[in-house]
C-alpha cells in the first residue's frame, strides 16, 4: 500500500521515542546475479550490499567527470584455489612475502602449515601500503569471490567513498551502496552511481551482518583471512589478475602454450608519437572495421556492403619508457582519446584545409611526457613477427608524484608465478 505524508500549514511535528517499530534503514537490496535482467532500466534504482574486494583509482573522462570503480563480491561460496597450486610453492610465496614484510635476510627453516602463514601476515598490523599490497596478493592467490560486481561511483560520490575508507584501517569493508542503475560494460552488467547514490560502511544492517557472517564463516572453512580491499589500477571482474611488468620483461615474455595471449600492466612515460603510422584510420561507421578504398569506393568485409559511410578514428602509435627499456604501443580510439582529451571529430574539424593528413597534429603530440599505467595486450603476432605496438586496452594516467616509488612494480614482479597460473 502507497501512502503519501501531506505537510499542511497548520501541522504540528512532535518528536517522538524510537519504539523500533520503523526500520533503520530501508534498502531494496538486489543480488548481483539479478542485476543482469536490470540492465537499461532506469524506472527502479538498485541497492546492492557487498565486500569491497578491489578498488581502483580516479580516472578522467573526456567530459571531465572523474570516477573510480569498485569492485563488491556477495559470493558466499569462495572459490578455494590452493587445491589448484602445489601445497609447497605455496608456502615459498608465502615466506618470500613475509622476508619482504619483515625484512628477513633468509627464509625461516621450519615447516609450517601455510594457512598459518597467512594468519600471521593478515593479522600483522605494519602501518604501510607495501605491507597492505602484499597481504593481499597472498590472499588473493588462493581464496576467490566467484560473484563479483563492478560498481562505478561518479564524482563526489567517488571521492566521499574514498574518504570513508581512510578512516577504516585494515579491515575488510562490507558495504551497502544505494541507487544505482544497472548498465552494461563489455559482455558483464556493472552498477554506476546516480545522484541519489550513497554509500554506507559497516552499518548495523541484517543483510549486511549476514554476508559477513557467512563470509568469515567460508574463508575460516578455507583456511584463510578475510582481506581489506585491494588497490588495483584498473578495477576488473573476472579473477585473472594482470600482471605488472617493465618493459623489459614485456620485450622478453613468452606466452604459454595453451593461452593466445597474455595481458600485462606497465608504468611507463609516453616518449614520442611515432611518425609514419598516421594518427586516425577510416571505418565503417556501422562496425568500427577498418576500410581501404577501392576504385575510389569503400568496401565494409564484414557487413558485406560497398555503400557504407566512412568515419575516422584514432590510431596513435606511440613510445612508451620505462627505466628497463622503451617499446612501442598502440592506443586506439577510446584509449587515444581519453589520452588527447578530444573525440577525434573536434581535431579534424580544427584542421586548417590542405593540412596532410598523415600529419600529426599538436593535440595528439601533447601527450608526449605523461606518465600513464598502461594495460597491454602481449599476442603471438607481437612476438612471431617481432613486432611491438602492443595494443592497449586501458590507460590511466598517473601524476609524476606517485610514480616516486616503483615498489608496486617490484612487489608485483615477484608475483609473477602466482599470477600466470
Ligand atoms: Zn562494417
Amino acid at each position: 500500500m502507497d501512502m503519501a505524508i501531506n505537510f499542511f500549514y497548520k501541522t504540528k511535528i512532535e518528536e517522538a521515542e524510537d519504539n523500533k517499530i520503523i526500520p533503520q534503514y530501508k534498502f531494496e537490496i538486489h543480488p548481483f546475479d539479478k542485476v543482469q535482467g536490470l540492465v537499461g532500466q532506469i524506472k527502479n534504482l538498485i541497492d546492492v550490499v557487498g565486500m569491497v574486494t578491489s578498488v581502483g583509482r580516479l580516472e578522467k573522462r573526456t567530459n571531465g567527470a572523474e570516477k573510480l570503480d569498485v569492485a563488491l563480491t556477495d559470493s558466499r561460496n569462495p572459490r578455494n584455489r590452493a587445491t589448484s597450486i602445489p601445497p609447497a610453492f605455496i608456502i615459498s610465496v608465502q615466506v618470500q612475502a613475509l622476508q619482504e614484510l619483515y625484512n628477513l635476510d633468509s627464509a625461516p627453516t621450519c615447516s609450517v602449515p601455510s594457512s598459518f602463514l597467512v594468519h600471521l601476515a593478515a593479522s600483522c598490523s605494519i602501518p604501510s601500503a607495501r605491507s597492505l599490497s602484499l597481504i593481499s596478493r597472498l590472499g588473493a592467490s588462493f581464496l576467490s569471490w566467484n560473484e563479483k560486481m563492478i560498481v562505478t561511483l561518479w564524482e563526489d560520490r567517488a571521492y566521499q567513498f574514498q574518504a570513508s575508507l581512510q578512516n577504516t584501517g585494515q579491515s575488510p569493508i562490507f558495504v551497502v551502496i544505494t541507487g544505482l542503475l544497472a548498465k552494461k560494460f563489455s559482455d558483464k552488467p556493472s552498477l554506476s552511481s546516480t545522484d541519489a547514490t550513497r554509500t554506507y560502511f559497516d552499518i548495523d544492517y541484517k543483510p549486511l551482518k549476514d554476508l559477513k557472517n557467512a563470509l568469515h564463516e567460508a574463508s575460516a572453512k578455507a583456511g584463510v583471512g578475510l582481506l581489506p580491499p585491494t588497490n588495483v589500477q584498473f578495477v576488473t571482474a573476472d579473477e585473472k589478475s594482470v600482471q605488472q611488468l617493465h618493459i623489459k620483461d614485456v620485450l622478453d615474455i613468452e606466452i604459454p602454450p595453451e593461452k593466445d595471449q597474455v595481458r600485462g600492466l606497465c608504468m611507463a612515460t609516453i616518449t614520442e608519437i611515432m611518425e609514419g603510422n598516421g594518427w586516425l584510420y577510416n571505418c565503417c561507421s556501422k562496425c568500427a572495421r577498418a576500410v581501404h578504398p577501392t576504385e575510389e569506393k569503400y568496401f565494409c568485409v564484414a557487413c558485406n556492403d560497398d555503400n557504407i559511410t566512412v568515419s575516422q578514428r584514432y590510431r596513435v602509435v606511440a613510445r612508451i619508457k620505462d627505466d628497463t627499456g622503451t617499446t612501442t604501443v598502440t592506443l586506439f580510439n577510446k584509449e587515444a582519446e581519453q589520452l588527447i582529451g578530444a573525440p577525434i571529430q573536434r581535431l579534424i574539424n580544427e584542421l586548417t584545409e590542405g593540412t596532410n593528413m598523415e600529419e600529426i597534429p599538436p593535440a595528439v603530440k601533447n601527450i608526449v611526457g605523461k606518465l600513464c599505467a598502461f594495460q597491454i595486450k602481449i599476442n603471438n603476432y607481437n612476438i612471431t613477427n617481432g613486432c611491438e605496438e602492443y595494443t592497449v586496452t586501458r590507460v590511466s594516467e598517473c601524476s609524476n608524484a606517485e610514480a616516486g616509488g616503483s615498489d608496486t612494480v617490484n612487489a608485483g614482479h615477484k608475483d609473477k608465478r602466482v599470477r600466470l597460473e
